[in-house]
């Protein structure tokens, strides 16, 4: 992560990009590149000794033009406003790639949550659903889990938002546990669209996932679990990292076995089946037939994109390569866009929150079967896209539907007032 690049400008990079192949006009394309509101706000909490410390945290809310704004909640250090903008766009086109009625959003506390007691951790939570309660809703903002917040935190702030509204209201959030509302599959749903797309893509490229290497960057909720499923498809995992460093073995890693290893130590370094210690920078660059890079943004810049061998890459992370390191890999290596491969996540929320309006709760077969079909769905268009329009880049095609999607949606609506 060398060149630094601003995630905000990125994603408006990549939404110029796709609209010199679309007719909608500029000033439309304008409003689909600025976040239509964004919360800034001073949290103060008493941590365990009695002193107060102060944590800012954001929501942005993107773009409502198809439904509630929708994303999750980052806890982070690295969180800044144009993170939390970026990662709210991204949303938007998003669902409308998977073609779920919702707009995007997404919220944030600059937070190293290793440094926190779990009850100064609630406390923080509840502060911030304090101040997200006037604008979320299950009709109007409905956040979920993302980078080190999970069933957890969900569940504090449904339970803060049900308390001072005073109502029952389980759709206000989506990524709760099974007790409190949740759906079955949705812990697992980010790594298993990660890698039925990274299966479609084998298949449309006429490549034999059966054998095929893949390396994994980033081993939390996504990076696991996509290891864990792509495994089981027959795939040979023969690299894993997570920020510590990375594990090798050319033979192959069991993916279970090296999260049982973090679970207990804290990183994947030193899984005894390792033959090799590697960097994170050496696993995005390993000779691999597929790469899921599953950390943070600008994991792979331009620098590094020289050396990427990979032929296929399912970004479960969001934003992971910078437009200078897309542009390198164009042509050579297809990259299957976030806003599709990690699109699983919030197809399932989508499912919670449905199964929440209708106090009726689905079997993890259907939530699994249905999450298959969406991004197969979703797959397909990008495909048609990418031959229709004659495009080099997979993620152009995928925003090439989505901006046609949100555009379609706001132009039919017009503007008031
Ligand atoms: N944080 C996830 C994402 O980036 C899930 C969002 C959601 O479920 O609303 O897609």
């Amino acid at each position: 992560m060398t060149e630094g690049a601003n995630p905000f400008e990125s994603l408006q990079s990549q939404i110029d990009e796709a609209a010199t192949h679309l007719e909608v006009g500029d000033d439309v394309i304008e409003r689909l590149k600025h976040p239509e509101r964004v919360l800034e706000t001073n949290l103060t909490v008493e941590l365990d000794d009695g002193s107060l410390e102060r944590f800012k945290a954001f929501r942005s809310q993107f773009n409502g033009d198809r439904g509630p704004y929708k994303g999750g909640i980052r806890y982070h250090p690295q969180v800044s406003r144009d993170e939390v903008k970026a990662l709210s766009g991204w949303m938007v086109y998003k669902c409308a790639t998977a073609g779920i009625p919702y707009g995007g959003g997404k919220g944030g506390i600059i937070i190293d949550p290793d440094d926190y007691s779990e009850a100064e951790l609630e406390r923080v939570t509840r502060a911030f659903a304090t101040e997200l309660r006037p604008m979320i809703g299950e009709d109007r903002d409905i956040p979920a889990p993302d980078v080190n917040t999970g069933q957890r935190e969900m569940n504090w702030i449904k339970d803060t938002y049900e308390t001072l509204e005073n109502t029952t209201e389980p759709g206000v959030i989506t990524g709760k546990n099974i007790a409190s509302g949740g759906s079955e599959g949705r812990v697992e749903a980010t790594g298993r669209s990660t890698v039925i797309a990274a299966r479609e893509a084998f298949d449309y490229l006429d490549k034999d996932l059966e054998g095929a290497t893949v390396a994994v960057q980033g081993y939390g909720n996504a990076g696991w679990i996509a290891a864990k499923l792509i495994d089981r498809m027959g795939a040979t995992v023969v690299a894993v990292s997570d920020s510590s460093g990375g594990v090798y073995n050319h033979s192959g890693l069991d993916p279970v076995a090296a999260k049982d290893h973090k679970n207990e130590t804290g990183s994947v370094v030193g899984y005894e089946e390792s033959e090799e210690e590697l960097t994170n920078e050496d696993v995005l660059t390993l000779d691999v037939d597929l790469l899921i890079p599953a950390a943070l943004e600008n994991a792979i810049d331009a620098d590094l994109a020289d050396d990427v061998q990979a032929d296929v890459i399912s970004e479960a992370a969001n934003g992971p390569l910078t437009p200078k390191a897309d542009a390198i890999l164009e042509g050579d290596v297809f990259v299957i866009p976030d806003i599709l491969a990690n699109a699983g996540g919030v197809t399932v929320s989508y499912f919670e929150w449905v199964q929440n309006r209708q106090r009726f709760y689905w079997t993890e077969e259907k939530v699994n079967s249905e999450l298959e079909d969406i991004i197969v769905d979703a797959f397909d268009a990008l495909v048609e896209t990418l031959e229709e329009y004659d495009l080099e880049n997979p993620r152009t095609a995928a925003y090439v539907v989505a901006i046609r999607r949100v555009a379609d949606s706001f132009e039919e609506a017009g503007t008031f007032p």
